[in-house]
C-alpha cells in the first residue's frame, strides 16, 4: 500500500460530511499510486464493512474491485494515442444502465490527458448532468495537460512525490512566500520555478497577468508587450513552460468567473466581464493549439505573437 495519507484524510472528511462530488481528478505521483487511490475511493462507495467511512480493503467486495470485476465500476484504459468521442459515448451509455452492486456507477479514466477536445466536451455534459448517481475519476500525470474546461468542473487532488516534496521544501527555504508557493503548486511543475527567487516569481506573474488582461481586452499593447517585456523574461525553456502554465491557469480562472465556480487561483476579478463563454472557449482552443506548436519546436516568440494577433 502506498496511499497518500494526507489525501485519504481529506477524503475521510469529505465522506464523513457527505460531500462527495461526482467528479474528481487525481494528478501527480505515479500511475500505480493514482490508480490505487482511485480504487480506494471507489471501495468507499461499495464496501459493506466501512470503518469511519473508509473501506476495509479486505472483504470480497473490496477484492472484487481490485480484480476489476465489479460491473458497476468501468474503466477507460487504452494504449491508443487518444481517447475519442465515440469511446466516451460508449462508456456513457454503459454508465446509464442500472446498477447491480450498489447505488452508484463509477467511471475511471486513465491517462485523461489523452481525451480529445470533442471527447472532453462530451464528458463535460455528463459531469454537469449525470444520469443517476455517478462517480467519475480522472487520472493523469499532470493537470497542466488537462483542458481547463474539464478542470473547472472537477475537484482535483495532487499526489505528492518525494521529488515534489523536497522541491517545495527547497523553495520555502529560499524564501518563497506561502501565497506564491500555493500559486506555483497549483499552476506548474515546481522544477520550472526552482531557479527563481520569490521576487522574480512575483514579477513574472505580474508581467504575465498584465499581458493576459490586455489580450482579453483586445488591447493592441499586448502585442508590444511580447517584444518589450515578455521576450527577455522567458529566457529558458523552463520559463517558457512556466509562462504557458500561468496563462492556462488564467484562462481557467476566467472561465471559473463565467460559470461562477469560485475556483480562481490567481485572478481576483473577472478581467473582462463582457467576454462571452463561446469567445473564451475559442481563445482557449487557440491557446492549446499554440502550446502544441511550441512543443513541436516553433519558437516561443513566434507562437506568442501569433496567439496575441489571433
Ligand atoms: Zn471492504
Amino acid at each position: 500500500m502506498s496511499l497518500d495519507t494526507k489525501i485519504v484524510q481529506e477524503f475521510q472528511q469529505i465522506l464523513n460530511s457527505n460531500r462527495l462530488n461526482h467528479a474528481y481528478l487525481f494528478e501527480g505521483g505515479n500511475y500505480k499510486q493514482r490508480h490505487e487511490l482511485a480504487l480506494f475511493l471507489v471501495k468507499s462507495q461499495f464496501c459493506p464493512n466501512l470503518h469511519d467511512n473508509l473501506p476495509c480493503l479486505e472483504c470480497s467486495v473490496c477484492q472484487t474491485i481490485d480484480l476489476n470485476d465489479n460491473p458497476d465500476v468501468l474503466e477507460i484504459k487504452n494504449d491508443k494515442r487518444s481517447i475519442g468521442v465515440d469511446e466516451v459515448k460508449d462508456y456513457k451509455k454503459a454508465m446509464s444502465t442500472s446498477t447491480t452492486q450498489g447505488d452508484v456507477k463509477v467511471l475511471i479514466i486513465n491517462d485523461a490527458q489523452k481525451l480529445t477536445a470533442q471527447a472532453a466536451n462530451n464528458l463535460l455534459k455528463f459531469i454537469e448532468e449525470p444520469e443517476g448517481q455517478v462517480l467519475i475519476i480522472l487520472l493523469t500525470d499532470s493537470k497542466n495537460q488537462i483542458l481547463p474546461t474539464i478542470l473547472s468542473r472537477v475537484q482535483s487532488f495532487t499526489l505528492s512525490t518525494d521529488d515534489q516534496n523536497s522541491l517545495a521544501t527547497e523553495l520555502s527555504q529560499q524564501g518563497f512566500s506561502e501565497k506564491n508557493m500555493a500559486i506555483a503548486q497549483a499552476t506548474t511543475e515546481l522544477k520550472n520555478v526552482q531557479e527563481m527567487s520569490d521576487e522574480e516569481f512575483s514579477h513574472f506573474l505580474e508581467v504575465t497577468i498584465n499581458w493576459f488582461k490586455k489580450y482579453e481586452n483586445n488591447d493592441a499593447i499586448a502585442f508590444i508587450d511580447v517584444q518589450s517585456k515578455i521576450k527577455n523574461l522567458v529566457d529558458s525553456r523552463e520559463k517558457q513552460e512556466l509562462f504557458w502554465s500561468i496563462v492556462e491557469k488564467l484562462f481557467s480562472d476566467e472561465l471559473s468567473f463565467k460559470y461562477d465556480l469560485k475556483k480562481q487561483v490567481i485572478l481576483g476579478t473577472d478581467v473582462n466581464p463582457n467576454l462571452t463563454v463561446p469567445k473564451l472557449t475559442q481563445q482557449i482552443d487557440s491557446y492549446l493549439g499554440t502550446v502544441q506548436k511550441w512543443k513541436s519546436n516553433v519558437s516561443f516568440q513566434a507562437c506568442l505573437e501569433s496567439l496575441t494577433l489571433d
